[in-house]
């Protein structure tokens, strides 16, 4: 089963946030002091998650990676893990964590049949990531990495938000990290998403400047050719070390943008950027039929027109996408509940 949006892009990857809450205060993600939660008895139950996933797989979804929120926070995570790996029509189950409670949960979730695990890593230096994240937990985030290679996941990613004069210092050091680790570590450029309040273009550090710092340090870098959907351009260094960049605010990829995702209240967005959502928690809860689902996503997804990474491109003043004001209003708009 393939379903196109007007575009051509198949509905392939689902970004399934678990919960809105999060143990870090990333100043790239929730800079403030309070924020709105999404009200508990709105939150998916397991079960229902479970049922929504199957109405998905069923129209061509064959990817879900569990995000947050800090995904790790959902108590007993792992069960929904089981649950999800039992699908046969799930080609890959991901998960993308702050790495905080990962030293506790790999080797569960492992046993449990997840498949692949991302930590997000920004910093090697403890103060920094105090000053980033508005918490003392960065030894914490080593050790859950240290676990996620111990128990055995393969193909561990680290993912580094690249913000001018807050990190670029560490490019260098971030790769030696990753080598050692072993991780292959991805550079995102700094987003103007929701959520990112403070955000300004004089901060973001693009692609070819980190390529640039990285050339000055390992001589010549080989960019890899592949047909591939993922957000990641990935390349290789003289001694084989593989590391990507995710371009998403200088050069986007929505063109080939096949992700949507869905928010732990049951709200589906077709592009990080969008205003809007589909309600699926509401028909789901009111005894909407597998069929009945499919054919409310179907609809919108063969109406999609998103790319909202390139508008932003476009526009000449850029500037954070949300206030906090219309944050508080609808939290969905949310970097953190919306997954990334
Ligand atoms: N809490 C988990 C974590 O941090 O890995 C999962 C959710 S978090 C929203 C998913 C990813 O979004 C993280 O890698 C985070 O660094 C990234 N992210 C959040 N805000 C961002 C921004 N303004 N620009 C770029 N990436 C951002
Ligand atoms: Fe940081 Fe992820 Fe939490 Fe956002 S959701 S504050 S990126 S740890
Ligand atoms: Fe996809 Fe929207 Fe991101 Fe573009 S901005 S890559 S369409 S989610």
């Amino acid at each position: 089963m393939r379903l196109d949006d007007t575009q051509g892009r198949p509905l392939r990857n689902l970004r399934l946030s678990v919960t809105d809450r999060c143990n870090l205060r990333c100043q790239y993600c929730m800079p403030e002091e309070e924020y709105a939660w999404l009200p508990r008895q709105e939150i998916l139950h397991f079960g229902e998650i479970a049922a929504l996933v199957d109405v998905f797989t069923g129209l061509g979804v064959d990817r879900v990676r569990l995000t947050g929120g800090e995904p790790l926070l959902r108590r007993e995570l792992a069960r929904l893990v089981t649950m999800l790996a039992a699908k046969p029509a799930l080609r890959d189950l991901a998960l993308t964590t702050n790495g905080i409670l990962l030293g506790d949960q790999a080797q569960t979730l492992r046993d449990a049949g997840l498949g692949r695990v991302t930590v997000s890593l920004d910093t090697l230096r403890p103060e920094r990531f105090t000053a980033l994240t508005r918490r003392t937990t960065h030894a914490q985030v080593l050790e859950g990495i240290g676990a996620a290679v111990r128990v055995g996941f393969a193909g561990l990613k680290l993912d580094t938000v690249v913000i001018r004069g807050l990190n670029d210092d560490e490019l260098v050091d971030l790769v030696e990290f990753a080598r050692r680790a072993p991780a292959e570590l991805r550079f995102i450029e700094y987003m103007d998403v929701g959520g990112a309040t403070r955000w300004s273009m004089a901060q973001v550090v693009p692609r070819s400047e980190i390529l640039a710092v990285l050339e000055r340090r390992y001589g010549r870098i080989e960019p890899i050719v592949e047909d591939s959907s993922a957000p990641a351009d990935r390349y290789r260094l003289a001694d084989g070390t593989v590391f990507g960049i995710i371009s998403s605010t200088t050069q986007p990829f929505c063109a080939r943008c096949d992700r949507s995702r869905l928010t732990a209240d049951g709200t589906w967005y077709l592009c990080l950027y969008a205003r809007e959502g589909v309600d699926l928690r509401g028909p789901f809860r009111a005894g909407a039929t597998p069929d009945e689902l499919r054919a409310l996503i179907t609809g919108r997804w063969q109406a999609r027109t998103d790319r909202g990474a390139e508008e932003r491109l476009r526009l000449r003043d850029r500037a954070p996408l949300l206030g906090p004001g219309e944050l508080r209003a609808d939290p969905r708009l949310e970097m953190h509940t919306r997954g990334g």
